[in-house]
Parts: C-alpha cells; sequence; structure tokens
C-alpha cells in the first residue's frame, strides 16, 4: 500500500486535478491521497491557504470580506466545473466557507487555525466527489475520524503530532475505497483544529505513511527530482536519484524546501521510502530518499544548498580561551532573550554566533549587543548580517579523504572568503559561511568542481 501527497501546485485547477487523478488511477495500491489545499495556478496568483488567511484577518478586524470569500468558494467550483460535477452536489464548500465567520474560537490564534486548515479539508471533499463521480470509489476522511491528534503547545497554528496518533491510525485499514484525507491539520485533545507549520501537508502524509506502515510515501509536486544544487543558480543541475534521510535533514536545513523537513521526522520511524514526483511528469523516477543503511553513495557530495537568513554576532576579546564560563554567560543572555543559535565557531581570542534573522529586531540586537557589552567587556563586538551558510552534503564524503581540501580550492578559485568552516560530526556535511554577495558564487564553484571530478 503506498501514500500519495498532491502538493497545492499539483492540485491548482482542473487539469492539475485531472493528472493526479490519472496518477491515483494507474496504480491500485496508492490507497490512500493526502491533499494539499489548491496551489498557485500562474506565477502571480495566490494560494487558497493565503486567500484563508486574508478572510481570517478580514473577520478578526471586522473588515469587508464579501468579495474573498467568493474568490474562495471560486477556486473549488472553478475545478468542479472541469469536471461538469454540478454545483448542487458540492453545497458543502460555501456552507463551510460562510459559516467560518459565523464560528466562535477560543481565540484569534485557534481562528486563524480552523480558517486556514479549511483550504485543505474542503479539497480532500471534493476530490473524494470527483472520485466517486469517475466511478473510482473513494471517501473522505477527515484528521478526526483518522486519529490525527496533535499537541497545540507551541500555539495551534505550529502543532506537532502525538504519538497515540500511531495507534488510532490502523483504523484506516478497514476501509476499502481510495481514502481521501485532508493534509496540514489534525486535532487537539480538547477538539479544537490546529495545523502544522506552512507546507505541512508532507508531514500528515508522512504520518499516515508510518501509521499505515505503508511501503513507501509518494510526494507529489510540481519537478522532476530535488535538484543537487538550485536550478536558479546552476544551470541544468543534476537530478538526485536517491539520498538518504539525513543528507535531506542537512540540505533542508539550508533552503532545499521540495521537502517538509518535519516530515522526516515520521519517515524515518517508520523507515518508510519518501518518493519526490512530479504530478506533471510521473514517468519520471523523481528522487527517493531512504534509510543509510540501503544507500551505496555513487558521488562524493549529493547536493550543495545555501541559506542566507543568518546573522552573525562576532565578539573578540584578548584572552577569551583563558576566561572560564564566558559562553555560559552569552548563552544566558540569548536564552533571556528567547533567541537559539544555529552555531558557534571559536577562536583563541574570539567568537562568532550564529543566528537566523528572523528572530532579531533592532531592539533586541541593540539590547543583546549591549547585555553581552556588560557581561563580558569585549574588546570589539559587531553584528554581520549578510551571513550566508553553504552546505555541502553528502553520504559519499564519509569515507573520502580531501573534500573539505577540495570545498576550499574551488572557493579560493572562486575568489570567495571563508569566514568559517565547519564538518558535522556525521561526516556528511561540510558548512561554509560566507558573504551573502559571494554566496551564489561559492556555490557554483563548489558544485562544478565536484561534479568536474567526476565524483
Ligand atoms: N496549504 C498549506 C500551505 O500553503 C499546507 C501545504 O500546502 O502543505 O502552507
Amino acid at each position: 500500500m503506498k501514500v500519495v501527497k498532491f502538493g497545492g501546485s499539483s492540485l491548482a485547477d482542473g487539469p492539475h486535478v485531472k493528472q493526479a487523478i490519472a496518477i491515483i488511477r494507474e496504480d491500485p495500491k496508492r490507497r490512500i491521497m493526502v491533499v494539499s489545499a489548491p496551489g498557485k495556478r500562474s506565477a502571480d496568483d495566490v494560494k487558497v491557504t493565503d486567500l484563508l488567511i486574508a478572510y481570517a484577518t478580514a473577520v478578526l478586524h471586522r473588515d469587508d470580506y464579501a468579495a474573498i470569500r467568493e474568490e474562495i468558494i471560486h477556486r473549488y467550483f472553478e475545478i468542479a466545473a472541469y469536471f461538469n460535477l454540478p454545483q448542487s452536489d458540492l453545497q458543502f464548500i460555501p456552507q463551510t466557507i460562510v459559516s467560518l465567520a459565523e464560528t466562535s474560537f477560543p481565540n484569534a490564534d485557534y481562528l486563524m487555525a480552523a480558517f486556514k486548515a479549511t483550504g485543505e479539508r474542503l479539497t480532500a471533499f471534493l476530490i473524494a466527489a470527483l472520485l466517486n463521480h469517475q466511478k473510482i470509489p473513494a471517501r473522505f476522511i477527515d484528521p478526526k475520524e483518522a486519529g490525527i491528534v496533535v499537541s497545540d503547545q507551541h500555539g495551534p497554528n505550529n502543532a506537532t503530532v502525538l504519538p497515540e496518533t500511531y495507534d488510532h491510525l490502523v483504523r484506516l485499514q478497514a476501509f476499502q475505497e481510495v481514502l481521501v484525507v485532508p493534509g496540514f491539520y489534525g486535532y487537539t485533545s480538547t477538539g479544537e483544529i490546529a495545523t502544522f507549520s506552512r507546507g505541512g501537508s508532507d508531514i500528515t502524509g508522512a504520518i499516515i505513511a508510518r501509521g499505515m506502515a505503508a511501503e513507501c510515501y509518494e510526494n507529489f509536486t510540481d519537478v522532476d527530482a530535488i535538484y543537487a544544487a538550485n536550478p536558479a543558480i546552476i544551470l541544468n543541475p543534476r537530478p538526485i536519484k536517491e539520498m538518504t534521510y539525513r543528507e535531506m535533514r542537512e540540505l533542508a536545513y539550508a533552503g532545499f524546501s521540495v521537502f517538509h523537513d518535519e516530515a522526516l521526522i515520521p519517515a524515518i520511524a517508520g523507515k518508510i521510502p519518501v518518493i519526490v514526483k512530479n504530478t506533471n511528469a510521473p514517468y519520471h523516477p523523481g528522487t527517493r530518499i531512504i534509510p543509510a543503511n540501503d544507500f551505496t553513495p555513487q558521488t562524493t557530495i549529493t547536493g550543495v544548498a545555501c541559506a542566507r537568513d543568518f546573522s552573525a554576532l562576532y565578539l573578540h576579546k584578548y584572552l577569551l580561551n583563558k576566561e572560564v564560563g564566558v559562553t555560559l554567560k552569552i548563552l544566558k543572555i540569548l536564552s533571556a532573550h528567547g533567541i537559539s543559535y544555529e552555531h558557534m565557531p571559536s577562536g583563541i581570542d574570539d567568537l562568532t554566533i550564529i543566528m537566523r534573522s528572523a528572530q532579531l529586531t533592532p531592539v533586541r540586537r541593540r539590547q543583546i549587543a549591549l547585555d553581552i557589552q556588560a557581561a563580558i567587556q569585549p574588546d570589539s563586538l559587531e553584528w554581520i548580517d549578510d551571513y550566508a551558510i553553504i552546505m555541502v552534503v553528502g553520504e559519499g564524503m564519509h569515507d573520502r579523504i580531501g573534500t573539505t581540501n577540495g570545498v576550499t580550492a574551488a572557493l579560493a578559485q572562486a575568489n570567495v572568503a571563508i569566514h568559517m568552516i565547519n564538518q558535522g560530526a556525521s561526516r556528511i556535511s561540510i558548512m561554509v559561511g560566507v558573504r551573502a554577495n559571494d554566496a551564489n558564487r561559492g556555490i557554483a564553484a563548489i558544485y562544478n568542481y565536484f561534479e568536474k571530478e567526476g565524483a
């Protein structure tokens, strides 16, 4: 049995939905279909989830929401019309969308979660109706019926799955039809809707695949494969045929966003192979993400990624190495400001603390600098904002000597200064801190070096 997930771009309009249905029809093992809300039909279109966020915001601000509500209803009816499915069979859709504005919620965050979740809920409802219309027996299964229980500890818009879910999911085995399950949300133990983080339908698919011990989890999206480098930087990069979960995790960390990194956790726990495929080219083999035990590296590096959303705090103090407890003091200050740090490379007299920029406001940055100044009196202290991290990832580098040499040689040839270099203890990744302006040149240099080497 296979769990198949279709992303928003794969369900954006009638022709895409037709393609998704053809994929389901083609393989009787594709028994569970997890769906996202319809995504963008063109580059300047708006995702249904974003329309729902705008609708929720208008309700909260008591603004006029009539037009946006119509727009959302239209997105579903447009798909139904493509298949000549009569609107009279689909009254549940406008009713649900209208009733959202009249429902009361514990607070604005729960309201937002419930509005957002409606995108996937109605997509699953519509697709189950379309499958039945096309004589493919199908059943809509809400996450409540499936038993997806989530924690709202980090807020109802940032849910995490609770372990009892996996005991509940076996109940899905009782059904014979194709089950269409909305992605992206579950229910808290008090019965409120809570969504995963954005793009979280991938997570639902992985949870169900694990709970059902599926033979694989096929994740249908709009690219042929995950590529060894960002196609916006490298022309025709190599498609990755196979990679391990931890390679995916490391690349996702630095911006490979085709597959949600949180979705790896259930896949890893259940040892479920994840196959990323293209809805528009399903004959393409795609990328398989598998356990390390089943993987034999064919190349030294599997991929090169880059994240630019970092800021670094650099401090210098003579004899820093001799002082006891300096790092502790700094980390306490960061913790008091609610900041998590990513890396902390250090030298004899200096230390750099690298963190995600999104956590920092100008006021907070100033305050952190003042607090550190007061606590450890560094000789100099400086915020570096244009910091980027290049991640060079590959199981193949584990047993090979000289990979770092290749990385640094490539960067030197491209005239890219290295501000930090770190090899993870797993020995499958090398992380290089560079100035953001140099990042693309750095990626190209590293990618080309290893491709040319025949890697
Ligand atoms: N529709 C949700 C989003 O846009 C979840 C998803 O597509 O996976 O974030």
